[in-house]
């Protein structure tokens, strides 16, 4: 039989081990498949190419990972290097393996330069926002690991960089991934090509070293061993030397030689019950000195990646202070593992496959039972979608910018500087020219076309962009530059709504209004307003609003109809007081009313609004656009029982708002929503899914917010959600 293949059924058998339901003949194809894919292609050391693959499988493997991700894994290299493309994959072995060696393939594609601390985050996240699925990183890693092991075939400034974005990027997502052995493994690697003087000046230390260590660490273990076998506990212990890499950062940040640095050595103690822990804790104290401040009870505390033990220094007769951790076996795969773990150890024993609510139950309960701050960006790395509002894209130079998500080539000019949007002409994505309004995605390179002969922006610009940083700046730019053109602008905008109110500036005339209505939007001249709504700062609509408000307000006073009516309602107003809104609503003339927000369009604090006063039930508040209300006044009804109302102390006050959203129907859609609007943290009344029939599905949610502002986050939160395709706030006219 040949090497290859005898090393292919090795990993078999390894997988099958922990994955009893194992397709065997499925992931054979995949061997095969990439096999003959790689054809004659050689690593650098001789040996044929699938040898990588395998290899990397193994690890995969040794992190429990199920039988897609080992299959994708035996793939990984297949799109990026041979024929074989994503469509074929998924043809012979389903779009989830196609999906993951196809971010395994992008992973490899981005190009990582050294960086500033601040870059090296944002790249780490990138590469999590990029991967979608776990496994996708974890394959990575794997890949990434060996690779290192068999660096020393690669050429020099090779090795180097290899070796400096292992450490940078990939050692600290395993640790927040809570892979420690693959942290270690990845540190240890690179420190031999990062500084091999430091590494050999260490290694040949501990060489020196190595007999009386060994010696020091076997009584100690012996020790540990008969006080557990005396008390009874079952228990393994084991000893090692701490890790190169630690050893080596702190000789080398505290300027130490090896002989000064602190507890070189490490013990544990794996026990069955977290009671024992504690038990063998006590133990411990009594058998040896603990020295005060060093002890750490992560089993009470987790770690934000998972890690759990209880951790302690302690000096024994030989005068040398040595670390116990103390855990069980759980908390040991954990540790080891991490997120893997998960796969390995949670995994249904007789393979059946968890649904993907049971697979995120464990990250929301994560999310739910740990507090600190780190454990909820660890969870935000993990939970890939809870990056749905932001994307990361390069800039030609290499650097990562973060723009919301769903940003525009406009929002990238603009994040970079206002002069750069400002003169854009024009924006290559991954060297090709796209159009304003393309949507940018993870991983993109983004380049701006800037001339001095440009125009500047373009006014549908604001409502292209998607960022307020950009739109801000175009407005900016439009109040500074155009002001004739925005008065031009904005009063044929303002001209077109009054039509559309079926109102004229004859009417303003007659009434004579204007000065009224500019009062109260605070705008000194009838062109200062035309200039605001020309560039954005207002809309006409909002401005047509006002005018309608003061018509109808002065028809009131002209009828004294109100009056009469609402003295019947409610008692007789006091004098105008600063603010004396009831739950956030002030009505124009009367303190205290009974105020109850309409259910059809529920409105919100920086909604338009108006006030109807109901008969007994005191006055109610619509949205200006509330279907309703446009139907009462397009048949003339009720004229007089509309009213003015406003926004006044919001403050402290939620409010309960209807949104619909239309999606594809799909397993995880509500559980989608709800994690969305966690991240949001917006809290959720009620929520239906109703089947529409054909894949589609239509969610009647109610949530509550403080204002418009929280609303439209929480809506634009939802809109990331694959397969919505809609969001809307019902009731009103659109
Ligand atoms: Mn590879």
């Amino acid at each position: 039989m040949d090497e290859v293949l005898e090393k292919y059924l090795a990993l078999e058998e390894k997988v099958k081990g922990y994955y009893p339901n194992l397709n065997t003949e499925r992931m054979r194809a995949a061997f095969e498949l990439s096999r003959a894919a790689h054809g004659n292609q050689k690593r650098l050391d001789g040996s044929p190419f699938i040898t990588h693959p395998i290899a990397a499988a193994e690890i995969t493997a040794d992190m429990g990972l199920d039988e897609d991700a080992v299959i994708a894994c035996l793939l990984h290299d297949s799109i990026e290097d041979t024929s074989v493309t994503y469509e074929d994959i998924a043809k012979k072995f389903g779009t989830t393996v196609a999906d993951i060696v196809e971010g395994v393939t992008k992973l490899t594609r981005v190009v990582y330069t050294s960086k500033e601390e601040e870059q090296v985050e944002n790249l780490r996240k990138m590469l999590m926002a990029m991967a979608k699925d776990i496994r996708v990183i974890l394959i990575k890693i794997a890949d990434r690991l060996h690779n290192l092991r068999t660096l020393n075939y690669q050429t020099q400034s090779k090795q180097s960089e290899k070796a400096l974005e292992s450490i940078e990027i990939y050692a600290p997502i395993a640790h927040r991934l809570g892979i420690q052995r693959a942290k270690w493994e990845l540190e240890d690697l690179s420190l031999v090509y990062i500084d091999p003087i430091g590494y050999k000046e260490i290694t040949s230390q501990i060489d020196n070293r190595r007999d009386s260590l060994e010696a020091f660490m076997n009584t100690i273990k012996t020790r540990i061993s008969a006080r557990m076998e005396h008390y009874s506990i079952k228990a393994t212990v084991s000893s090692r030397l701490k890790h190169l890499y630690s050893i080596y950062r702190k000789m080398y940040s505290q300027n130490k030689d090896l002989s000064e640095v602190f507890d070189l050595c490490a013990f544990r103690v794996i026990v069955d019950s977290i009671s024992d822990c504690y038990n063998v804790l006590g133990h411990m104290h009594d058998l040896f000195k603990p020295i005060p401040g060093k002890f750490k009870d992560y089993i009470s505390t987790p770690k934000p990646n998972m890690y759990q033990s209880i951790h302690t220094t302690v000096i024994g007769s030989e005068g040398i202070p040595f670390e116990i951790q103390i855990r069980t076996w759980d908390m040991h795969h954990t540790a080891e593992y991490g997120v893997a773990a998960h796969w390995k150890y949670k995994l249904d024993i007789s393979g059946n496959k968890q649904s993907d609510e049971e697979k995120y139950a464990w990250i929301r309960s994560l999310l739910e039972s740990q507090k600190d701050t780190d454990a909820h960006d660890f969870v935000q790395e993990l939970k890939i979608d809870m990056f749905a509002d932001e994307v990361f894209v390069f800039t030609p130079k290499g650097d990562v910018t973060i723009l919301t998500a769903g940003a525009t080539p406009i929002d990238f000019a603009y994040k970079i500087h206002s002069a750069i949007g400002n003169r854009m002409v024009g924006a290559k994505v991954n060297g090709r020219l796209v159009p304003y309004d393309h949507m940018l995605q993870n991983g993109d390179i983004v380049e701006i076309i800037t001339s001095n002969a440009s125009k500047g922006p373009g006014r549908d610009w604001i409502s292209i962009a998607k960022s307020s940083e950009a739109r801000g700046k175009i407005k900016q730019w439009f109040k500074k530059e155009k002001r004739e053109e925005n008065i031009v602008h904005g009063k044929s905008a303002f001209d077109a709504e009054m039509k559309r109110n079926h109102l004229s500036m004859a009417d303003m005339g007659k009434e004579d209004i204007i000065p009224a209505v500019l009062k109260k939007l605070s705008f000194g001249t009838l062109d200062e307003m035309y200039a605001a709504i020309g560039f954005g700062g207002i809309t006409a609509v909002r401005a047509v609003n006002r005018v309608r408000e003061e018509l109808i307000r002065l028809k009131k006073q002209d009828k004294q109809l109100e009056k009469t009516q609402t003295e019947k309602l409610m008692p007789p107003a006091a004098a105008p007081a600063k603010d004396h809104s009831v739950r956030g609503i002030m009505v124009e003339g009367l303190d205290n009313c009974l105020i109850k927000f309409s259910r059809c369009c529920t409105p919100v604090p920086g909604d338009d609004v108006l006030g109807f006063i109901t008969r007994g039930y005191g006055v109610s508040v619509h949205r200006a656009k509330c279907q309703n209300y446009l139907n009462s006044r397009a048949r003339g009804e009720d004229e007089g029982r509309w009213i003015n109302v406003s926004w006044g102390n919001t403050e402290g006050e939620r409010y309960p708002t209807a949104l619909t959203i239309a999606a594809n129907d799909r397993a995880g859609l509500i559980i989608d929503i709800a994690t969305a609007l966690n991240a949001a943290k917006t809290k959720i009344h009620s929520l239906n899914v109703r089947d529409m029939g054909t894949g589609k599905a239509l969610a009647f949610i109610t949530i509550e917010v403080s204002d418009l502002v929280s609303l439209t986050s929480a809506m634009s939160r939802l809109k990331m959600i694959p397969g919505v395709s809609e969001v809307d706030r019902p009731g009103v006219n659109k």
